[in-house]
C-alpha cells in the first residue's frame, strides 16, 4: 500500500514511525528544510542555537511516556532543571532531537510543499511543483487552515471550529551572563515566557534566550515585519533585564500564525468517507507534542487495523 504522510512534525512523523514498525514504507513530506514543524531549533551565525517553537514537553499519558522514557534512553531527551524545584522534560541538544528520533529510516521528502491533493481513479494524486504520483492513503498533518486549502473538501467534518493563538518569538544571544531564572512565565504584559535556552541540557552555547509574546501582543503585532517585531520585543526584553542594546550579540525574530491550539476538535483525527484520506495533528486534541503524537499513532493504528 503506498501511503503519503504531508507533514514531518510530530503528529506526521508519529504516523510514519507506527507504519513502518508494522512494515509499511510511508513517503512523508514537508515544505520545510528540516524536521520537526513547530518542534522547532534554530542555529544562527555565531554558533547560536535557540528552540524558538516548542519549548518542552509535557506528558500525561502512558504511551507518550514510554516514547520519552525510549527517548532519554537514546540520548534524545533530557530532563531541564531549571533552578527553581522544576523538571521538565526536552529535546537534546535540540527540540527537534525527539522528532529526528522518530525519523530513522523513513522516506523523507524535505522542501516539498504539496499543493494539491486530488482523487483520481487510483487513489489520491499529490503534486508539489511536479507530480508525486499517486497513493493509496494520505494522511495531512498540516496545521488546520492548511488541511482545509488541501483536503477540506474530502473530510467527513467541517474543521472551522478548530482555533489557534499565534506566537511571536524573540532569540536573543546575549555576550555576557545575566543573573536572571532559567525560566520566567508572564514576566512582563507583552510576554507570555523567557527562558534561557542555553542552560537545557547538551547545549554547546551560552547566554541563547528565547522569548515568547502573548497572545494579545502577538495578535496585536502580527503583521509587523519579523524585523520590527523582533526590535520591539528586543527592547521590551532588554528593559525588563535592565540590559542595553550593546549587551546583544544576536537578535531575530519567529511568528508562529498558528502556535497553540485554543479550541482542540475534540476527536484523534478525521479522515474521508471511504477511509482513504486522513487529516491530524496537534488541533484534533490540545496544545501540545503529546496531542499531536497521539493523533498521528491514532490515524496509523486505523490504517493499521482497516488493511
Ligand atoms: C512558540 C511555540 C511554543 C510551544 N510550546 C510548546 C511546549 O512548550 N510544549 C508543547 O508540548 N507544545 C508546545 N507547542 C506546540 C507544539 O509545538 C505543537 O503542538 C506540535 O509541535 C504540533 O505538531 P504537529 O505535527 O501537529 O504540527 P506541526 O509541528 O505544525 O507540523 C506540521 C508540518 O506540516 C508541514 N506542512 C504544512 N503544510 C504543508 C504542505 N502543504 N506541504 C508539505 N508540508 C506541509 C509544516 O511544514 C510542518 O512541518 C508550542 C508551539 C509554538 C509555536
Amino acid at each position: 500500500m503506498k501511503i503519503a504522510i504531508i507533514g514531518s512534525g510530530m503528529s506526521g512523523l508519529a504516523c510514519a514511525n507506527r507504519l513502518a514498525q508494522a512494515g509499511m514504507a510511508p513517503t512523508v513530506f514537508d515544505k520545510g528544510r528540516g524536521i520537526g514543524g513547530r518542534m522547532a531549533t534554530r542555529r544562527a551565525d555565531g554558533g547560536f542555537q535557540f528552540d524558538h517553537g516548542a519549548q518542552m514537553i509535557p506528558c500525561d499519558s502512558a504511551g507518550f511516556q514510554a516514547l520519552l522514557d525510549e527517548a532519554r534512553a537514546s540520548g534524545h531527551v533530557a530532563d531541564w532543571n531549571t533552578g527553581d524545584g522544576a523538571s521538565h522534560a526536552v529535546g537534546t541538544p535540540g527540540m527537534t532531537a525527539l522528532a529526528k528520533s522518530l525519523a530513522t529510516d523513513l522516506d523523507l521528502r524535505q522542501a516539498t510543499e504539496i499543493t494539491s491533493v486530488t482523487s483520481s481513479a487510483a487513489g489520491w494524486d499529490l503534486t508539489a511543483d511536479q507530480p508525486l504520483g499517486t497513493f493509496d492513503r494520505v494522511v495531512c498533518t498540516a496545521p488546520v487552515p492548511q488541511t482545509i486549502t488541501l483536503v477540506g473538501r474530502a473530510l467527513t467534518e467541517p474543521l472551522d471550529h478548530v482555533t489557534y493563538a499565534p506566537s511571536l518569538t524573540l532569540m536573543v544571544a546575549l555576550n555576557r551572563r545575566i543573573d536572571a531564572p532559567a525560566t520566567q512565565t508572564n514576566p512582563t504584559d507583552a510576554l507570555a515566557w523567557i527562558a534561557h535556552d542555553s542552560t537545557k541540557p547538551g547545549r554547546k552555547t551560552q547566554n541563547c534566550w528565547v522569548a515568547r509574546a502573548s497572545a494579545e501582543w502577538s495578535v496585536a503585532h502580527l503583521e509587523l515585519s519579523k524585523d520590527e517585531i523582533a526590535a520591539l520585543m528586543l527592547d521590551i526584553f532588554l528593559a525588563h533585564h535592565g540590559l542595553a542594546a550593546t549587551d546583544v550579540a544576536y537578535a531575530t525574530a519567529h511568528r508562529w500564525r498558528f502556535a497553540l491550539v485554543t479550541q482542540p476538535l475534540g476527536q484523534a483525527f478525521v479522515k474521508s468517507p471511504d477511509g482513504t484520506l486522513y487529516a491530524g495533528g496537534d488541533w484534533c486534541l490540545g496544545p501540545h507534542i503529546e496531542h499531536a503524537w497521539q493523533s498521528g499513532t491514532a490515524i496509523a493504528e486505523y490504517i493499521l487495523r482497516a488493511a
